[in-house]
C-alpha cells in the first residue's frame, strides 16, 4: 500500500508520516528532506547531480555515506530548499529517485506534489492543513525564534510553493483533507489510522 502525504510547509506532515509508517511498519520517505539535501549541497559546493543521495531507516538523508540530516533543518535550509524545489531540472531527478525508492514497497512518502506527480496511484492521499499562524506556532515550540518572522517565512514559502509552474503544491483530486488546525498530532494520526483502515478494508472486499 502507498500512502501519499501532502500539504503546505510546517503542517505536521513529516510527524504525521514518521508515526504512521511506524505503526504500520511502512517505509517513510521524507521528499522535503530531499529537497533540502539539494540545496545542502549547492551550498556547499557539491555538485547533487553526482552525489549519492539515500533516505535510510526512519527518513534518515545520507549524501555520499555521511549521515546530513540534522544539518537540514533550519531557516537557511528551509528558504533554500524551496527555491530548488522551482528547478525542473532538480525536480526530475528527485521525482525518478522517490518513484525508484517506492516501487514494489509499502510506503509512507510526504511532500508537496506525492498524490498528484510522484504516486498518482497511491491507495490513499492526505491533504494536511493548517492555518498559518498555527503553522507558525508549531515551529516556533519547535525550534524557537521569532513569531512573525516564522510566519513571514512559512508565508513565503506557501507562495512560493503554490505558483510554481512545475508541480505547484495542490491537493490532487481524490485526496482527503484534513484541516489539523485544532487537532492533536494523535488525533490526527487516529483519523489516519481509520481511513488506511477502510481502504484496506475496501482493496480486500
Ligand atoms: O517539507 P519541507 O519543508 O521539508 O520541504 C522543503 C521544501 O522542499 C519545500 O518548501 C518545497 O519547496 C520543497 N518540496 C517540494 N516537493 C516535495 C517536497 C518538498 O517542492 N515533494
Amino acid at each position: 500500500m502507498k500512502i501519499a502525504i501532502d500539504g503546505p510547509a510546517a503542517a505536521g506532515k513529516t510527524t504525521l508520516a514518521k508515526r504512521l509508517a511506524e505503526e504500520l511498519g511502512f517505509l517513510f520517505v521524507p521528499t522535503g528532506a530531499m529537497y533540502r539535501a539539494v540545496a545542502w549541497a549547492q551550498r556547499n559546493g557539491i555538485d547533487w547531480k553526482r552525489a549519492k543521495l539515500e533516505v535510510r531507516e526512519g527518513g534518515r538523508i545520507y549524501l555520499d555515506g555521511r549521515d546530513i540530516t540534522d544539518e537540514l533543518a533550519n531557516p537557511e535550509i528551509d528558504e533554500l530548499s524551496s527555491k530548488v524545489a522551482v528547478d525542473s531540472e532538480v525536480r526530475r531527478h528527485l521525482v525518478a529517485l522517490q518513484r525508484e525508492i517506492a516501487r514494489g514497497r509499502d510506503v509512507v512518502m510526504e511532500g508537496r506534489d506525492i498524490g498528484t506527480v510522484v504516486l498518482p496511484d497511491a491507495e490513499l492521499k492526505i491533504f494536511l492543513w493548517a492555518t498559518p499562524e498555527e503553522r507558525a506556532r508549531r515551529r516556533l515550540r519547535e525550534r524557537g525564534g521569532k513569531f512573525e518572522e516564522i510566519l513571514e517565512a512559512i508565508k513565503r514559502r506557501d507562495e512560493r510553493d503554490s505558483s510554481r509552474t512545475d508541480s505547484p503544491l495542490r491537493p490532487a483530486e481524490d485526496a482527503v483533507i484534513i484541516d489539523t488546525t485544532d487537532k492533536s498530532p494523535e488525533e490526527t494520526l487516529r483519523v489516519v489510522l481509520e481511513l488506511v483502515e477502510e481502504r484496506r478494508g475496501k482493496s480486500c472486499g
